[in-house]
C-alpha cells in the first residue's frame, strides 16, 4: 500500500495539468496511474494514418507550455512530441506508474482517504483523488453478427495495428467521425479497395491548413506574439457559440452554405452528393474539417456504402449487406467512435455511505461544474459531464476545472480541514441550469443522434454556452455550495 496527498487517474492532458497545478499551490506530495505502458493519453494513443488535431494548435496547448508548431493544425506525431515535451520538461515521469490500471476506488469515510485498487500495482491511497482517465478513451466496437468469425485482420482506429501493412489490401472503414474522416483519406491512395460504410453523412467543412515558414516560427517563439495570436484564435472560434447555441440561420449562413459549397465542388456526382448530404442541423454532430476527404471519397478505388447498404453481418471473408451484396476484404478497420459515459471514469467509485457513481450517474452523467459530485467527497473528474466544447480547444476547459479543483483543495486546507464536497442542492440546482440553457442548442434541438447524448436524451457531454462563462464559473470558488468535513 503506497501513501499519497493526491491520485491522478491517466497521464493526458488532464492528468499531466493537474500535476503541473498541484506543484503550482505546493503539492509534490502526488503520483499519476496510468494504465498503459507509455504516458500522454491521446495523441500518443491515436497513432491512425491522418490522425491531426482540427482545433488551431497555438491554442489547443497548456497556456503555461506554448510551443514552436510547424502548422496551424498539428499532426499526431507533433501532438506526441509536444506532450512528451511537457512530461520531460517538469519531470512528471518519475511520478508516474505506468501500467497501473485502476479497478476500483473507495472513500474511506473515518480515515478520509480514497483507497484506489489497481490490477497489478497494488493499493494505493491518496486524500484526494483526480480522475483524468479521458472521456473518449474507450473504444467502442458494435457487436455485428459474425464479427468474431472473420479472418482478416481487423482493429479499432483507437488501437491502430502498425504491423499490419495495409498497402494492396481490401480494406473497409466502417464509420464515417472525426477518426474514419482522416483515416479514409489517408490511405485511399495507397489500398487495393476500400468500402466506407457510413451510417449517418457528417457536415464537412473546408479545413484552413497553414504550415508556419521559418521566418513565422521565429517571430511564434516570442512569447508575446504567440500570446497574440491565442487570444486572436479564441476570440475566432468564441463567436461560433452564438450561432452553435442561439441562431439556427447563422449556422446555415455561415456554416451549412460553406459545406454544401464545400460538397457541390469537390463531388461532381450528384447520387454521391446525395449520400453524402445530411439532413440534420449542422453542429449536431461535430463538424469534420478536411478538404481531402470528398476527393478520396470519388476515387475509382473507394466506395461508400451508405442508406441501404449497411452491414448485415461479417463473415470469415469481408461484410454482407443489407442488399445482400459480399464485399470481399483484408481489412476491417472500426472507426466507431468511443462510449463517452464509461470514458468519465476508469472504474467503479464507491463513495461516502456506499454511494455507486454509477447509481448517481444510472440517468445520466452530471455534476458540480462538470467537476464534482455530492457524496463523493475529494473526488474530481477532469472532463466530466458537461465539459465538452465542440467550437474551441478542450484544454482551456481542462484548465478552468483545474482552477476550481485547486481552489477546493486550498480552501479544505486553509480551514484545516480534510475534504470537501459538493452540496446536493448546489449540483442540482448547476445541473438544472445546463440542462435548461441545453434547450436551445444545436446538439439538443438539431435533429441528431451523436455521442454528445445519453440513452435518454440528455446531452451530457457539451458545455451549452462560452468558453468564458465556464472559466468565470470555475473560477468564482462558492465556499456555500460545498461541506467541508
Ligand atoms: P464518432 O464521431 O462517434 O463516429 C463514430 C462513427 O461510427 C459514426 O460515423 C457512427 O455512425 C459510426 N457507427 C457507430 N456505431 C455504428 C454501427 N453500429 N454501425 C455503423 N456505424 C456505426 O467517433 P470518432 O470518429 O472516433 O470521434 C469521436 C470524437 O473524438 C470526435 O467527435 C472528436 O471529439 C474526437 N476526435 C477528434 C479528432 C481531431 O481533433 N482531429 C479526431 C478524431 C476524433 P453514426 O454517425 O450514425 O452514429
Amino acid at each position: 500500500m503506497k501513501q499519497s496527498k493526491v491520485l491522478i487517474i491517466g497521464s493526458g492532458f488532464g492528468g499531466l495539468s493537474a500535476a503541473i497545478e498541484l506543484r503550482k499551490i505546493g503539492v509534490e506530495d502526488f503520483v499519476i496511474l496510468e494504465r498503459r505502458s507509455f504516458m500522454g493519453g491521446t495523441w500518443c494513443q491515436n497513432t491512425y494514418p491522418g490522425a491531426q488535431v482540427d482545433v488551431q494548435s497555438p491554442l489547443y496547448s497548456l497556456s503555461s507550455e506554448l510551443y514552436d508548431w510547424s502548422e496551424i493544425f498539428a499532426p499526431q506525431a507533433e501532438l506526441k512530441a509536444y506532450t512528451e515535451h511537457i512530461i520531460e520538461k517538469h519531470g512528471l515521469r518519475a511520478k508516474t506508474i505506468l501500467e497501473a490500471n485502476v479497478t476500483r476506488a473507495d472513500w474511506d469515510d473515518e480515515q478520509k482517504q480514497w483507497i484506489v485498487r489497481t490490477e497489478s500495482k497494488g493499493e494505493f491511497r491518496g486524500q484526494y483523488l483526480i480522475n483524468a482517465s479521458g472521456p473518449l478513451s474507450t473504444p467502442v466496437i458494435p457487436a455485428f453478427e459474425g464479427r468474431e468469425s472473420f479472418q482478416g485482420a481487423q482493429f479499432h482506429t483507437n488501437d491502430w495495428d502498425h504491423g499490419y501493412d495495409y498497402k494492396g489490401k481490401r480494406v473497409a472503414v466502417i464509420g464515417s467521425g472525426a477518426s474514419g474522416a482522416q483515416v479514409i483519406p489517408a490511405i485511399a491512395e495507397d489500398v487495393a479497395e476500400l468500402h466506407v460504410f457510413q451510417r449517418t453523412p457528417h457536415w464537412v467543412m473546408p479545413r484552413p491548413d497553414y504550415h508556419f515558414n521559418k521566418l513565422e516560427r521565429a517571430v511564434l517563439r516570442n512569447k508575446l506574439v504567440h500570446r497574440l495570436l491565442r487570444i486572436i484564435i479564441y476570440w475566432i472560434l468564441e463567436s461560433r457559440v452564438i450561432a452553435f447555441k442561439y441562431s439556427k440561420a447563422l449556422m446555415n449562413a455561415f456554416a451549412k452554405s460553406r459545406a454544401l459549397m464545400l460538397l457541390r465542388w469537390q463531388v461532381k456526382d450528384p447520387a454521391l452528393r446525395a449520400k453524402l448530404t445530411p439532413d440534420y442541423t449542422i453542429g449536431c454532430k461535430r463538424i469534420i474539417l478536411s478538404n481531402r476527404l470528398y476527393p478520396a471519397l470519388c476515387r475509382d478505388n473507394v466506395t461508400l456504402h451508405a442508406d441501404g447498404e449497411g452491414i448485415r453481418r461479417i463473415t470469415p471473408t469481408g461484410i454482407e449487406t443489407l442488399d445482400g451484396t459480399h464485399v470481399d476484404l483484408d481489412l476491417i478497420v472500426y472507426a466507431t467512435g468511443f462510449n463517452p459515459t464509461e470514458g468519465i471514469t476508469s472504474c467503479p467509485v464507491i463513495g461516502r455511505n456506499g454511494a455507486m457513481l454509477a447509481k448517481f450517474w444510472e440517468r445520466y452523467p452530471r455534476a458540480y461544474m462538470g467537476t464534482m459530485m455530492p457524496g463523493f467527497p475529494n473526488f474530481f473528474v477532469i472532463t466530466g459531464p458537461n465539459t465538452g466544447i465542440g467550437h474551441t480547444s478542450a484544454i482551456f476547459i481542462i484548465e478552468s476545472q483545474m482552477r476550481y479543483i485547486m481552489k477546493c483543495i486550498r480552501e479544505t486546507q486553509k480551514r484545516g480541514m480534510h475534504a470537501v464536497e459538493v452540496l446536493d442542492q448546489a449540483e442540482d440546482r448547476y445541473t438544472t441550469m445546463i440542462h435548461s440553457e441545453m434547450e436551445r442548442t444545436v446538439w439538443k434541438a438539431g435533429g441528431c443522434k451523436s455521442w454528445y447524448q445519453s440513452e435518454d436524451g440528455h446531452v451530457i457531454a457539451m458545455f451549452p454556452g462560452f468558453s468564458f462563462t465556464f472559466r468565470r464559473l470555475t473560477g468564482r470558488f462558492k465556499p456555500d455550495h460545498h461541506a467541508f468535513a
